[in-house]
C-alpha cells in the first residue's frame, strides 16, 4: 500500500493536475493499491474563508467571491474532463455549488459565522478538487474511486482544528480498504464528527490526512508531495541559499514544523512515528529528485543543526515583579489560566532569578492573555508582588533545529556570535531540555536577517555572503564593479565569500537588485533599469534590505555621502571607502563614525585615502594595537606631486612639467588642486590620527607650491600661463639642492606633534630621496624602530591600485564578520 498526498500548490492549475495524474500513473506501475490525498486548488481555501466573511458582514460582494470559486472549478472541469464524459460531475459539482450557496446566503442573513459553518464550507475545497481529479483520472482510462475522508476519518467536535479519534478512525480506514482496492482518490483536511458534523483537522491538514491513512493501512511509506525539494534547511521564501535536508528524524521534523516550516503539518509526524513509516516529502515539479526521507532514525550528521524556522510574528508577554520569588506554583497557575481559552505558549524562558518570565504567543493572542494572566494573579498585583502583564509586540521567533545539537558543543555560542556581528538583538530565548531546539525571540524586522545570517553560519561551511550598496561608478567604482565580476568565481570556491551587488548608483541613477547579480552586464542593466538617484531613498531601502553582513562603498569625494555614515554605521552597516572627506573633516566626525563602528561592531575602512592601494594605514593601526607608538611620519604622499619633482631635472621647466602631467591625465583637471598641497594636508591628518593625535585640520602647516595670486587666476588656462612666473624661483631652487647634493621633494612629515607639508631639499640619507615615477613613499619611526625607519613605497595612485584597495578592505570585512 502507497500514500501520496499533493498539496494544493501541486494542483493549483489543470496543468499541474495533468502533471500529477502522470505521476499517479506512474506510481500505479509499481503499487497496486494507492491513497491518493488531495488539498482543494491552490488558494481556495483562502478565498472561501474570505468569502465567507465577506457574507457574514452582510456585504453581498460576497456572490462575486463565490462566483470566482464557482469559475475556477468549472474551468478546470471542462479543461480536465471531456464533454462527453462530464454530465456525472458537472451535476455533482453543481449540487455542492448550490450548497455552498445555500449555506452562503444563510450567513449573509443572519450575519453569523460559527466555527461549524466555516468548517462546512471549506470542505467544499478538498471535496471538489478531489472528485474532479478521480473524474479526470477515469476519463484519462485509470481507474479509480472517489473517497470522502469523513465517512472514515472521526474528529471531536472541535471545529476548526478537530482531534482525532484514532482507534475509530483506523478501524474505519481498514473496514473500507478490506473491500476497496486499486486506486483511492480521498479529500484530505476533512473528517466528521459522531455526530456526523464537518470538521477539519487545521489549516494544512491534509497532510495528516494522509498520515493517518498511512498508518492505518500499514503503508511502506507516505509520500507528500509539494512544490519545493522536500524540507529545506529554512524555508526558501526568505533564505535563498537555502538546500533540501536528505534525512531528518521525526522529532526534528516536528519541531521544524511547529516552528513554523509550513512545508509539512505539525501532527502528521505522529501517526507516523506511532507505526514507524518513515514519510518522505517530494517536489511534484521535480519528481526525480529523491526528497527528504523523515523516519525514526538519521545518522547522517553533516550539519551541527537539521534547519532553521521562524515564527513570522508572535508577541511576548513578559509577567514580572519582585515579589515573584515567593509565589507557589506561578508557572503552573499561568499555563492553567491559558489552557481554560485554549491559547498555547510557543515559549517560555524564565531568569533563575525569578523576577521575570516571559511567554511567547500568538499576536491574536496576547490580549487575552494578558487578561487571563492578570485575572488569575489579581491578589499578588493588589499586593505589588507583581507589576503586571507587559505586551511586547512586533517580534519573531527564530529557532535553530537538530538532534545533533545534543553531541555538539558550541552551537549557542555560534548562534549568538553570528546574531550579534549583525547587529540583531536578541529579545529573548529558549533552548529545551531536549536539546533538540534552541529559539530565540528577535524584532520582526530582523526576521530574514537572522535566517541568513544563521544559514550562513551554520550551513554554509563556513560559506560567507556579503552585500555590497556601491556608490560612484567612476574610475574606481567602475574599475571596481570589473575586479568584483573577475574575482567572484575564485573567492566563492577559495575563500567562501559569496560577494553580492545588491545596489550601485551614481549621482544621477540608482539600482537596487534583489539578487546581487550584478556582474560584467551591469552597466546595460544599470542604464536601463534605474531610477533617479536619492540619497535618503537609497539608505532607506538599504537599511530596510537588513542583509548580513552589508556594506556601503563610497567610490565618491562627496561630502553629501560623509553626512549619512553616522547613520549607516549605527545600522550595523560597515563602510569601505577611498573618499577623504570624512576621515579629513572635523575630529568630532572623526571620533563620532570610529565609536559608532566599534559600538555596533561593524567596520569603517578607507585604507585607500592614503597611497590608494599600499598598506599604509592598516600598519599604522597594527603597530599601535602591538603597543608600538609613532614617533615620526615622514613621506612623499602624493603621486602626482612626486612625478612632478622626480621629473623636475635638466633644461626643463617647472610649468612644462606641470603641463605635460596635466596633459598625460596625472594631474586633477585643475592642477591648483595638486599644487595647493591641500590633499597632501588631508592625508597626513589622517595618518596623525590614525596613529593617535586629535588634530585638526587647521593644526597642518601646508606650503602651497605656488603663490595665492595664481590660485585666484580666473581659469585653468590662464593659470597654468601664469604658472610661468614661479619657473625661475623654481629653477634656483633646484640648482641650489643639486649643489648641495640633495633633490626638491613636496614632503609631509609629522613629529613631536607637529605637522607640515612643504618643499624641501633632500639628501640621500632621507627616505623621500630616491624615487621615480609617480611612487610614493612613507617612512614610519616609532619608538621600537627609531634607527630604522619601516618604509613603505610603491604605486601610490591610479584607479585599478586604489580600487584593489577598496576591494581589499570589502574582504576584510568578510573576515571580520561571523
Ligand atoms: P502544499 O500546498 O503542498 O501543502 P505548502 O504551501 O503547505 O504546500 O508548503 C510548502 C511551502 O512551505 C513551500 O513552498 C515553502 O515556501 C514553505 N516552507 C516553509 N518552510 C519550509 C522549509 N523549511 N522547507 C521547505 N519548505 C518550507
Ligand atoms: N486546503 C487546506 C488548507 O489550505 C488544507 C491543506 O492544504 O492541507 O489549509
Ligand atoms: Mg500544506
Amino acid at each position: 500500500m502507497r500514500v501520496m498526498k499533493f498539496g494544493g500548490s501541486s494542483v493549483g492549475t489543470p496543468g499541474r493536475i495533468k502533471h500529477v495524474m502522470g505521476i499517479i500513473a506512474d506510481a500505479r506501475k509499481r503499487h497496486r493499491n494507492i491513497v491518493a490525498v488531495f488539498s482543494a486548488f491552490e488558494g481556495i481555501t483562502d478565498q472561501i474563508i474570505g468569502t465567507s466573511r465577506v457574507a457574514a458582514r452582510g456585504d453581498r460582494k460576497y456572490l462575486a467571491g463565490l462566483g470566482a470559486i464557482k469559475k475556477r472549478h468549472r474551468e478546470a472541469l471542462a479543461d480536465l474532463v471531456p464533454a462527453r464524459r462530464r454530465g456525472r460531475i458537472e451535476a455533482f459539482a453543481r449540487e455542492r455549488f448550490a450548497d455552498l450557496s445555500d449555506v452562503l446566503h444563510g450567513v449573509f442573513y443572519t450575519k453569523e459565522l460559527t466555527n461549524r459553518t466555516l468548517d462546512y464550507v471549506m470542505s467544499f475545497g478538498e471535496i471538489l478538487s478531489s472528485s474532479i481529479i478521480a473524474e479526470a483520472l477515469q476519463a484519462k482510462g485509470i481507474p479509480c474511486e472517489f473517497l470522502d475522508s469523513r465517512h472514515l476519518i472521526k474528529a471531536d467536535d472541535r471545529f476548526g482544528n478537530g482531534r482525532v479519534k484514532y482507534d475509530l478512525t483506523y478501524r474505519n480506514i481498514r473496514a473500507y480498504f478490506r473491500k476497496h482496492h486499486g486506486l483511492q482518490i480521498a479529500c484530505g483536511f476533512i473528517a466528521s464528527t459522531t455526530d456526523n458534523d464537518t470538521v477539519t483537522l487545521g489549516r494544512g491538514g491534509s497532510d495528516f490526512s494522509a498520515s493517518l491513512y498511512g498508518a492505518a493501512l500499514n503503508a511502506r511509506e507516505i509520500e507528500i508531495w509539494t512544490d519545493v525539494d522536500g524540507v529545506m534547511t529554512a524555508d526558501p521564501r526568505k533564505v535563498e541559499k537555502a538546500f533540501s535536508i536528505p534525512r531528518m528524524t521525526f522529532e526534528e521534523a516536528m519541531e521544524m514544523s511547529h516552528f513554523g516550516a509550513k512545508v509539512i503539518h505539525p501532527p502528521t509526524m505522529q501517526p507516523a512515528l506511532d507505526r514507524n513509516i518513515p514519510l518522505r516529502i517530494k517536489n511534484t515539479f521535480h519528481p526525480e529528485f529523491p526528497g527528504t526521507l523523515i523516519g525514526r532514525r538519521d545518522t547522517s550528521g553533516t550539519f551541527s543543526i537539521k534547519g532553521i524556522s521562524s515564527i513570522d510574528e508572535i508577541s511576548l508577554l513578559r509577567v514580572q515583579g519582585s515579589g515573584m520569588v515567593g509565589i507557589a506554583g506561578i508557572g503552573r497557575r499561568i499555563f492553567s489560566a491559558l489552557a481554560t481559552q485554549e491559547i498555547n505558549v510557543l515559549m517560555v524562558t524564565q531568569a533563575s532569578s525569578e523576577y521575570s518570565l516571559c511567554l511567547a504567543v500568538l499576536p491574536q493572542f496576547a490580549q487575552a492573555a494578558k487578561h487571563l494572566i492578570e485575572e488569575e494573579l489579581r491578589y499578588e498585583m493588589r499586593d505589588r508582588q507583581i507589576d503586571g502583564v507587559l505586551i511586547e509586540p512586533n517580534l519573531s521567533a527564530v529557532a535553530i533545529v537538530g538532534e545533533n545539537m545534543r553531541k555538539t558543543t558550541g552551537i549557542s555560542g555560534k548562534l549568538f556570535q553570528a546574531l550579534g556581528k549583525n547587529g540583531i538583538n536578541v529579545v529573548a530565548i529558549a533552548q529545551g531540555s531536549s536539546e533538540l531546539n534552541i529559539s530565540t525571540v528577535v524584532a520582526k524586522a530582523d526576521e530574514a536577517k537572522a535566517l541568513n545570517t544563521l544559514h550562513d553560519a551554520f550551513f554554509l561551511s563556513g560559506t560567507k555572503s556579503l552585500h555590497l550598496f556601491i556608490v560612484g561608478t567612476g574610475l574606481i567604482g567602475g574599475t571596481l564593479l570589473k575586479q568584483i565580476a573577475q574575482q567572484r568565481h575564485v573567492l566563492l570556491h577559495s575563500q567562501f565569500l559569496d560577494v553580492r551587488v545588491r545596489a550601485i548608483a551614481n549621482s544621477r541613477t540608482m539600482l537596487f537588485d534583489g539578487t546581487g547579480s550584478f556582474l560584467r552586464d551591469w552597466r546595460e542593466k544599470f542604464s536601463a533599469g534605474g531610477t533617479a538617484m536619492d540619497l535618503d531613498d537609497f539608505v532607506r531601502r538599504m537599511k530596510a534590505l537588513n542583509l548580513p553582513n552589508s556594506v556601503f562603498v563610497d567610490c565618491t569625494a562627496s561630502d553629501l555621502l560623509v553626512t549619512k555614515y553616522a547613520e549607516i554605521l549605527e545600522s550595523s552597516i560597515s563602510i569601505v571607502t577611498p573618499n577623504k572627506k570624512a576621515n579629513a573633516g572635523k575630529y568630532g566626525l572623526y571620533q563620532k563614525l570610529h565609536r559608532a563602528s566599534l559600538k555596533h561592531d561593524v567596520r569603517f575602512l578607507y585604507e585607500t585615502n592614503v597611497g590608494a592601494g599600499l598598506p599604509i594605514i592598516n600598519t599604522i593601526n597594527d603597530l599601535v594595537a602591538g603597543g608600538d607608538r609613532i614617533e615620526r611620519i615622514d613621506g612623499v604622499l602624493s603621486g602626482t606631486l612626486s612625478y612632478l619633482f622626480n621629473s623636475f631635472a635638466g633644461g626643463r621647466s617647472f610649468s612644462d612639467i606641470v603641463w605635460e602631467a596635466k596633459e598625460r591625465g596625472y594631474t586633477e583637471p585643475d592642477p591648483r588642486d595638486d599644487l595647493n598641497g591641500l590633499d597632501v594636508g588631508r592625508k597626513l591628518l589622517i595618518l596623525a590620527r590614525e596613529a593617535g593625535h586629535p588634530l585638526e585640520f587647521r593644526n597642518i602647516s601646508v606650503k602651497s607650491l605656488i603663490p595665492p595670486a595664481l590660485l585666484r587666476a580666473p581659469s585653468i588656462n590662464q593659470f597654468l600661463k601664469q604658472l610661468r612666473s614661479v619657473d625661475d624661483t623654481y629653477a634656483r631652487a633646484r640648482d641650489k639642492a643639486a649643489a648641495e647634493g640633495k633633490v626638491l621633494r613636496y614632503v609631509a612629515s609629522f613629529a613631536g606633534g607637529k605637522a607640515e607639508v612643504s618643499l624641501q631639499r633632500v639628501g640621500p640619507e632621507h627616505p623621500c630621496y630616491a624615487l621615480s615615477g609617480s611612487e610614493i613613499i612613507i617612512a614610519l619611526t616609532t619608538t621600537n624602530c627609531k634607527d630604522h625607519p619601516i618604509v613603505i613605497k610603491g604605486p601610490g595612485a591610479g584607479a585599478d591600485v586604489t580600487a584593489t584597495g577598496v576591494f581589499a578592505d570589502i574582504i576584510r570585512i568578510a573576515h571580520h564578520q561571523s
